[in-house]
């Protein structure tokens, strides 16, 4: 085989079609120039070392190299079809169990031991009542290196469910009218992948990894939240599988937080003696209107502090003879900054307090105020040299992009699974307009996501050192 420098990359010379090619990064025993040179890999072979020619066009020295490939082949026709088959079964968020059955046939099959299959109990804890847990798969692996987490979420929203997954050039889509499903389909059928290729390829040559399968992530990341971590044990690395582009790194995620807001008033005939009452609906509004003038609302930026802030629920009355007595409200708040998320709660919270002690009645009687706040999930931020994401960043240019890394607007499973001590780098799959009828899977992104998967438990599983099976 003949390989050639061009343009500070070497290319593969008479490789066949079938011969899948690869750039990635220079594992050589000697550098044939000080520039950084991608490699274009022949990876008919896993983890052999070979010997091969590197032909030059010029400057750079030619001769024999040793190298050692990484396999970064999977068996592609298998994995879109376990992509059309497993986003084919409706699955909205808490009726996950249909899915996670057919997840835990296949990786049966491929030789899990039943006891390394456990369902955690999350669906018993979420609030609303599910028909499964997170099932969690241990691949105890035989090599030493760090303990590898793959994750990914089951559930998809209720667009999606009577999806019927079809072939359309270089994506898929569904030819019924509803959303395709492949947020996060495409993330569970990348992670299945790995453990079947692993196992294949034999779990004993490998570290250690655990598999979770999450349930209930699209209606506020409940399975992520009550997550039996004592079932995932201690993990080193840790890549969660969900929407956006493969070269996206989610190194971090916002933290929101969700008020529910109760205003008590006086009821009273709003045409006999509007003056007895109290209302609510005017505690409202002022409450919002000091906000908004303030603000406290929409995009907040206060004392050089930044985050976003949205009534977005109201209701209360049942007619307009009635000087209403109680409203309801649903409000959020969301910063990278726990303590500036705290203080935009403190401040909705304080105006409504405020509008419910200033309207009153005749008599001088107040409204009250009942504000429940909780935390939906914490805003995390990985450093730039944390081993997921050096792992990940390594991964995504073995397979010939360019990874980015992103913080995110909004909350992701990672923002619990950093709260349960695992730190996760969330990368995407190939999906794209995710919770709508136009949703599509790219077929060349969601492969490569199973060669990202698939390597990082594999032969990218022991971290930096590489291996050699
Ligand atoms: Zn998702």
């Amino acid at each position: 085989m003949n390989w050639r420098i061009v343009g500070g990359c070497f290319l593969v010379v008479g490789a066949t079609t079938n011969q899948f090619a690869a750039p990635f990064e220079s594992p050589l025993t000697r550098q044939p120039t000080e520039n950084p040179l991608r490699w274009y890999e022949f990876a008919s072979d896993a983890s052999a070392s070979q010997t091969v020619r590197i032909q030059t066009p010029t400057d750079a020295p030619s001769g024999e190299f040793n190298l050692t490939m990484p396999n970064l082949e999977v068996d592609t026709d298998a994995a879109l079809d376990r992509f059309i088959t497993i986003t084919a079964i409706p699955g909205r968020s808490g009726e996950e169990e249909a899915v996670a059955q057919k997840i835990t046939e296949l990786v049966r099959a491929a030789g899990v031991a039943d006891r390394r299959i456990v369902f955690d109990g999350a669906d018993k804890r979420t609030r609303i009542p599910g028909t499964c847990g997170n099932l969690i798969i241990s691949l105890p692996g035989g090599g030493r290196g760090p303990r590898t987490l793959l994750s990914a979420h089951m559930d998809t929203v209720p667009i999606c469910v009577g999806s019927q997954p079809v072939i359309d050039g270089d994506q898929v889509r569904s030819s019924a009218p509803t959303g395709l499903g492949a947020d996060d389909r495409s993330g569970c059928c990348a992670i299945l992948t790995a453990i079947l290729e692993r196992m294949r390829r034999g779990d004993e040559n490998f570290p250690p990894a655990v598999i979770s399968f999450l349930v209930q992530e699209e209606i506020g990341l409940e399975g992520a939240r009550h997550l039996d971590v004592s079932q995932v044990g201690q993990v080193d690395r840790a890549f969660n599988f969900d929407g956006g582009t493969v070269e996206k790194m989610t190194i971090g995620a916002i933290g929101g937080e969700r008020m529910t807001i109760k205003l008590n008033g006086i009821p009273a005939h709003a045409g006999v003696a509007p003056e007895k009452g109290a209302s609510t609906i005017v505690m409202a509004a002022r409450a919002i209107a000091d906000l908004d003038a303030r603000g406290w609302l929409g995009r907040v930026e206060q004392d050089g502090k930044f985050g976003t802030s949205n009534v977005g629920v109201i209701s209360g009355g049942e007619a307009t003879n009635v000087i209403t007595p109680e409203t309801h409200l649903r409000a959020e708040a969301r910063s990278h900054d726990p303590e500036m998320r705290s203080r935009i709660v403190a401040e909705i919270r304080a105006a409504f307090e405020k509008a419910a002690a200033e309207v009153t009645n005749d008599e001088g009687a107040c409204g009250s105020l009942e504000f429940d706040s909780h935390v939906d999930y914490e805003a995390f931020r990985l450093p730039d040299d944390h081993p997921s994401i050096l792992a990940a960043s390594k991964a995504i240019r073995m397979i010939g992009r360019e990874p980015f890394g992103e913080v995110s607007n909004g909350g992701v499973d990672a923002n619990w699974l950093f709260r349960h001590g695992i730190e996760a780098v969330t990368l995407g799959c190939g999906q794209r307009n995710i919770h709508t009828a136009d949703e599509t899977l790219m077929i060349p992104d969601y492969l490569d996501a199973c060669r990202i998967a698939t390597w990082l438990i594999t032969e990218g599983a022991d971290g930096d050192s590489r291996r050699t099976a």
